[in-house]
């Protein structure tokens, strides 16, 4: 918003407002300040043109707005259409709510705030409106519809896109200068990259933080990464995935061969897909036209103990069975 859009006295009644917030405009700033929602920037109270915007996030370009209860409903409304229509032309998107809705579904609250600002602002929009019933307050609905359960980790959560992202770009810059094993010099970041589609594909994109993990499942055990910051960054979940495909590398190679083995039907649901990707992955790096000796004896060796893994993972996604099974196929033609 260039500075001078806003009149001395709109700051003014800007810093009067800060002071006094309602409950519910209390409650959700406690979920919006210093950048917990998704990372995002919201501010409060700011003014903007004439207007003061309850919140704003400027980077997704998102208003906030929690309405008490109107006397003069109609003139209300008129006001609040000219309101938004104000910071469309802007190319904001306006979020309303009441405070009813902050007060008794706080989760809906926050997790429509953060599907717009995943949306960013398109350049035509449909305005929330109070009173709805024509399906254009979509937004409210969501919100009162109370089907919101995961609550705390909904706040917690970056949204799936940024999770990805952050995941993607953390494992770029920790195996930075690695080399996978095999033909080529392949950097490390294109088996994790692999093995992060895989799941991706293998859940339909359903599992953010199972996609992440992906990413990020060789970063305890080949670098400097911890679970703590994995935990911190990401989440609880997504740390205890990469701790569970974490070998002991203290351990000579054939004792961790063999404990892959016989730990892999205790590992959780999710850490087993991820270690049929990683184990599709390693085996297609091994698969070379024209292989020499020594390469043909690797892939032998290396599918017959993958097999041996990965009998003990099946069973919890069809189509990634059926996909490691082909490679092994593909595996056993090349030689
Ligand atoms: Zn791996």
């Amino acid at each position: 918003m260039p500075h001078d859009e806003v009149s001395p006295l709109q700051r003014t009644r800007a810093r009067q407002l800060r002071r006094s917030m309602t409950r519910a405009e209390a409650l959700l700033w406690r979920h919006l300040k210093a950048h917990r929602l998704a990372r995002l920037g919201f501010r409060r109270q700011a003014p903007m043109g004439n207007y003061i915007a309850d919140f704003v996030a400027h980077s997704c370009k998102v208003v906030v707005e929690v309405d008490g209860e109107s006397h003069d409903f109609a003139d209300r409304l008129c006001h609040d259409e000219r309101r938004d229509q104000w910071f469309a032309s802007r190319g904001y998107r306006v979020l309303r709510f009441t405070n009813e809705d902050v007060l008794k579904n706080l989760e809906g609250v926050v997790l429509t705030i953060l599907q717009a600002a995943e949306q960013g602002a398109p350049p035509s929009l449909t305005l929330p409106r109070k009173g709805g019933g024509n399906g254009e307050s979509m937004p409210r609905n969501e919100a009162g519809s109370g089907k919101v359960e995961a609550k705390t980790e909904v706040l917690a959560m970056l949204s799936p896109i940024r999770l990805i992202s952050e995941a993607a770009e953390l494992a770029a810059r920790r195996h930075n200068g690695m080399a996978r094993k095999g033909r080529g010099n392949e950097p490390y970041i294109n088996h994790l990259a692999e093995v992060a589609n895989l799941l991706a594909a293998a859940t339909d994109g359903a599992d953010p933080e199972l996609v992440a993990a992906g990413w990020l499942h060789d970063t305890i055990e080949d670098t400097d990464t911890t679970r703590e910051e994995l935990a911190q960054t990401f989440s609880e979940r997504v740390a205890s995935l990469v701790v569970e495909c974490t070998d002991d590398m203290s351990l000579p190679k054939a004792e961790r061969r063999r404990r892959q083995v016989v730990d892999a039907p205790k590992k959780s649901a999710d850490a087993r897909l991820i270690k049929i990707a990683d184990k599709i992955s390693n085996i297609g790096a091994r698969i070379h036209p024209d292989p020499s000796a020594e390469e043909r004896d690797d892939l032998i060796d290396y599918t017959a103990w993958a097999e041996q893994v990965v009998a003990g993972c099946r069973g919890g996604n069809q189509w990634l069975d059926t996909r490691f099974d082909d490679t092994v196929r593909t595996a056993r033609a090349s030689l």
